[in-house]
């Protein structure tokens, strides 16, 4: 009997926070991939996880000491309030501890019908789990805090969608997958003991140096606030659009959650949207950061009761917490991008001008249909000096000569710093990308996998994304482009 090192500390918040749930068993399990390296870092053990991982990651084997559950929440759909929602499709199978000490949740989606599953069938196509797979990875070698991929299998059954698609189930793991949304499920009921301890099991989760906090509830706050200005400024960086961005779908830990129509950018454009759903662009691109505070808003309300005993000073604390979102998402943004651009020496002086210098690239970029990952790419290449190198660069955009003049400011920009060209080469080329999920390198994988039961195309991208920040011999390919035959212009959810 498989064993994992559990200790599932959800089951002693009470019944109303979940509805204990068995997966239900697919036909005829076959794994797809499985992360060996982060089994390893969560104690599971070896070889006899790895023979019986098919059958534990589709849920039709229950590992000794799992209780699988799936969580109540509720949230925002696209700014209207649902009260009930919850895990439809998906279960907690357990919490364990890692190696290094931290606790971490196994969650399984597309495991089946649950309490929460209204009309849906509780399964997943299995393009999404490929897709959720591919993004999570890469996004975890980009270093942005996130769910990450355990497992992924193909169940050997058709789920019904607008045709019929094979169906397959994705493991994956996090700190935690506590929402804005759960705590808005017990907001809605006026169960503040709930809500209590709820915080109180994020607090030990997720922050537990917060614990000894003067106000711990306010510390709480204060850090999901701080978190998810970092971790929006982090997707503004590489060009990543998460796509519903409902209070549902934002993780109190601070981790990217639920991959749906999600997608990177190819070239570049402040409005992008890629979700079919997102009509009016409520999550485009530069939409995202607001977003982000309007839910931490929703998240604050759910927490007033916690932060004073009086009311009017409850509001008050709330709203200066809040207030500290924008400054704190510009500081980290400014950061970033400065970094991406190889401007590291910084003082007041550099501030205002460094921001105009970024914010004149991006302007350039979206008026000449520059591609997002390769302009910041070839701008690590660039010399001190101009060179033939340049070109590169230059032939991104759709007027060449439109960058000129920046490329001219930007050097000026770099005579003022104290490090060495190669330095600063070494540095940029650290945090631009060569290779982002690209959203027909997905869709090509998803189409043979699909279509002819072929993992090949699936594994050969997975394993580039690998190394996000190496060009490797031979695979240019994957950094390029699509051509305009081959663009992808809408993502779909696939529930
Ligand atoms: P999502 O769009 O994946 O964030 O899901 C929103 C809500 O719909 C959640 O409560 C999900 O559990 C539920 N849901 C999505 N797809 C399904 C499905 N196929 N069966 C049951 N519930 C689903
Ligand atoms: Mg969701």
């Amino acid at each position: 009997m498989i064993q994992f090192p559990f200790d599932n500390r959800y089951l002693a918040l009470g019944e109303r926070f979940f509805d204990k749930t068995a997966p239900t068993p697919v036909a005829a399990p076959e794994l797809i991939v499985f992360n060996a390296s982060l089994a390893a870092q969560l104690g599971l053990a070896g070889d006899d996880i790895t023979a019986s991982a098919a059958s534990i990651f589709s849920g039709n084997q229950v590992p000794q000491g799992a209780a699988p559950l799936a969580m109540a929440y509720a949230g925002h759909q696209f700014g209207h309030f649902v009260p009930q929602l919850g895990d439809g499709r998906a279960l907690l199978l357990g919490e364990v501890t890692a190696a290094d000490g931290t606790r971490r949740d196994i969650h399984l989606k597309g495991s089946g019908r649950t309490a929460f599953s209204r009309n849906g069938d509780g399964r997943s196509a299995l393009g999404p789990v490929l897709r959720e797979y591919l993004l999570s990875e890469a996004m975890h070698r980009l270093g942005v805090p996130t769910t990450s991929a355990l497992a992924a299998v193909a169940s050997g059954e058709q789920v019904a969608r607008e045709r019929l698609l094979p169906g397959g189930v994705i493991t994956r793991v996090a700190s935690s997958f506590v929402r804005v949304g759960t705590f808005q499920y017990f907001s809605a009921r006026d169960d503040v003991a709930a809500i209590e301890a709820l915080a109180d099991y994020m607090l030990e989760k997720s922050y537990p140096d917060l614990r000894a906090a003067d106000k711990p509830y306010v510390a709480l706050l204060r850090a999901v606030v701080q978190r998810q200005a970092e971790l929006i400024a982090r997707w503004m960086q590489i060009g990543f659009i998460h796509g519903v961005m409902n209070t549902d779908n934002m993780a109190i830990s601070g981790e990217t959650i639920d991959y749906g129509p999600c997608a990177f950018m190819d070239s570049y454009h402040p409005d992008q949207v890629f979700s079919s759903i997102d009509r009016n662009g409520r999550y485009a691109y530069s939409n995202q950061p607001p977003i982000g505070l309007w839910n931490l808003s929703r998240f604050a309300e759910t927490l007033l009761p916690l932060l004073d005993d009086n009311a009017e000073a409850a509001v008050k604390c709330a709203y200066e917490v809040l207030e500290t979102y924008p400054a704190h998402y510009e500081v980290h943004w400014l950061a970033g991008m400065r970094d991406k651009c190889g401007l590291s020496a910084v003082d007041e002086t550099h501030d205002d001008a460094d921001k105009a210098l970024i914010e004149d690239l991006l302007a350039l970029m979206a008026g000449n249909h520059a591609d997002f990952t390769l302009t910041f790419y070839h701008l690590s290449q660039l010399q001190d000096q101009p060179s033939a190198r340049d070109n590169e660069l230059r032939a991104l955009f759709d007027d060449p000569t439109q960058i000129d003049d920046w490329l001219k400011r930007w050097r000026r920009r770099l005579l003022t710093e104290r490090r060495p060209e190669h330095e600063r080469l070494r540095a940029m080329q650290a945090v631009n990308p060569v290779y982002i999920p690209r959203n027909h390198q997905i869709e090509a994988a998803i189409r043979a996998a699909e279509d002819e039961g072929d993992y090949t195309v699936f594994h050969a991208l997975h394993e580039v994304l690998q190394t996000p920040f190496t060009r490797q011999p031979g695979k240019d390919p994957y950094m390029q482009a699509p051509k305009p035959e081959e663009i992808i212009e809408h993502t779909f959810c696939g529930t």
